[in-house]
């Protein structure tokens, strides 16, 4: 008889974990502590919409699923940025319009990945939140959320998507030690909305992703396929002034608005509304020493490695170790194995994507605005002109290729040092030492195997 798999939580992790595993003919129950959001309609709770980037989607294509994903994804061809002088713009990401990043709704994505779970046959329950866990007996604690009954339900597995707040960790902790280690970030988040034009078309261009950068905090701005964008804020927690905690009043945030982001306030008819409605939310990077213990239970996604959102990579990492995790199982019969040599392909990876996340946040919220920054990233785009597939920007590996984010990181570090120190104390790339350059980077950087 096959193995029973609970996967605890039907996010984005967990609905496209169950197709792969239903996929393979595994007995597949799924627990969601949610309402089914196909028929209630999407509840937020996190980003209303996301970067979907090439490593998310080459996992989703090879679930067969990419072309109904990009049917209602908005193609991010670079960085629309907003100076406080109204002087906008526009820094592709990439060399050419094939290198893009793709804004998706969470909502619909997590819809179709559910159709596509049952599709395969999985069961999905939901309402259903794991409780307890008791690992001697591989049983656990279902809790129906609408009349609070609890049931026992046995298990050869459980897989753990539930999220950054994981119960499935919790329970595991008790049982292993995961040694967790939460670094908050003390700046939070809060949505805001720009709606289409009068006559509904979009209010910005619509194939970028906005910055407003302010040095110690931006506000963005992700574009969705009904012309409208959702807009982030985010801003340190607590301070006398610019923060969240001086901002307790839709009159004290249009002020601040008024000051910092005139051009965007104007474009927010419900900006009151907005921000007295929308919750502020706090963010953190979660590490642990083990995501796993022994044959019984696995952590993946969020549950095992929150990250912070500025590299848009949350949902792709955790694609990338739904695709993994399948992999190992397929190809490791004893389930112990398969779930320690996931863990050993993905951690370093996840560790690396969390430290890129943080560092990214100065880049958008400050660096993208400095001159100095400019000229880098000029000197950055023509090495790798000069040496494609050899020179790759780290964001491009990051979000153009499927190069592991470890490799992604070591490399990065290595081209900003030159790139740093070719551009020290210069106001423009007049002449550079090309030759020196180029004798650095063919003998310092291997050919990239995933070039864009
Ligand atoms: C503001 C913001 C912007 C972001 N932008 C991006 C982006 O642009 N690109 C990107 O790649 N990533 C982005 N991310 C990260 C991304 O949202 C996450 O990495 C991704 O959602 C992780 O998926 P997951 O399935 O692991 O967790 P989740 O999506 O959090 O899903 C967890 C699921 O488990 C359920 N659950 C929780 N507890 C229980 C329980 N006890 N029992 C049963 N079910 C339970 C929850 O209801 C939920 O449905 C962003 C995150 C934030 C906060």
């Amino acid at each position: 008889m096959s193995q029973r798999h609970l996967i605890i939580g039907a996010g984005l992790a967990g609905a496209l974990l169950a197709v792969l595993l239903a996929r393979r003919g595994h007995r597949v129950d799924v627990f969601e502590r949610r309402p089914d959001q196909r028929i209630k309609g999407y509840e937020g709770g996190r980003s209303i919409n996301l970067a979907l980037a090439r490593r998310g989607l080459a996992v989703l294509q090879e679930a067969g699923l990419g072309d109904a994903v990009l049917a209602s994804a908005v193609a991010m061809r670079g960085r629309q940025v907003h100076p406080l002088n109204g002087d906008s713009n526009f820094q592709p990401y990439g060399q050419s319009d094939a290198e893009c990043i793709w804004s998706v709704h969470r909502g619909r994505l997590n819809h179709l990945l559910l159709d596509a779970a049952e599709a395969a046959g999985a069961r999905v329950h939901f309402h259903q939140r794991l409780g307890l866990v008791d690992f001697n007996q591989r049983r656990a604690e279902i809790i129906d959320d609408r009349d609070r009954c609890a049931r026992w339900m046995d298990f050869d597995t459980l897989l753990g998507s539930d999220g950054a707040g994981s119960a499935l960790r919790n329970a595991m902790q008790g049982h292993g030690d995961l040694q967790p280690d939460i670094a908050p970030l003390d700046h939070g988040y809060k949505e805001l909305e720009i709606p289409p034009d009068a006559d509904g078309s979009v209010q910005i261009e619509r194939d970028a992703l906005h910055i407003w950068p302010r040095g110690g905090y931006m506000l963005i701005a992700l574009p969705n396929t009904e012309n409208t964008f959702t807009v982030t804020l985010f801003l340190p927690n607590q301070g006398p002034t610019e923060s969240f905690e001086a901002l307790q009043t839709a009159t004290a945030a249009r002020e601040f608005f008024e000051a910092r982001f005139p051009d965007v306030l104007r474009l927010m008819p419900d900006f009151e509304n907005d921000w007295a409605s929308h919750p502020t939310s706090s963010l953190a990077t979660l590490r642990l020493r083990r995501w796993h213990l022994d044959s019984r239970a696995v952590l993946l996604g969020d549950a095992a490695h929150a990250m912070v959102p500025f590299h848009g990579q949350g949902m792709n990492c955790a694609f990338e170790d739904v695709a993994a995790l399948d992999r190992c199982m397929a190809s490791d019969t004893d389930r112990g194995g398969a779930f320690a040599a996931f863990e050993v392909e993905r951690r370093p990876n996840a560790e690396a994507i969390q430290a890129m996340a943080l560092e990214n946040y100065v880049e958008m919220r400050d660096s993208v605005d400095d001159p100095h920054w400019r000229l880098q990233r000029t000197l950055e785009l023509a090495l790798a002109e000069r040496h494609p597939g050899r020179f790759v920007p780290r964001y491009s590996m990051v979000s153009f290729t499927r190069t592991p984010y470890a490799l992604a990181f070591e490399r990065g570090h290595w081209q900003r040092a030159l790139l740093a120190q070719a551009t020290k104390g210069r106001q423009d790339l007049e002449g550079l030492d090309w030759a020196a350059l180029d004798a650095r980077i063919t003998s310092g950087l291997a050919p990239l195997i995933d070039a864009p």
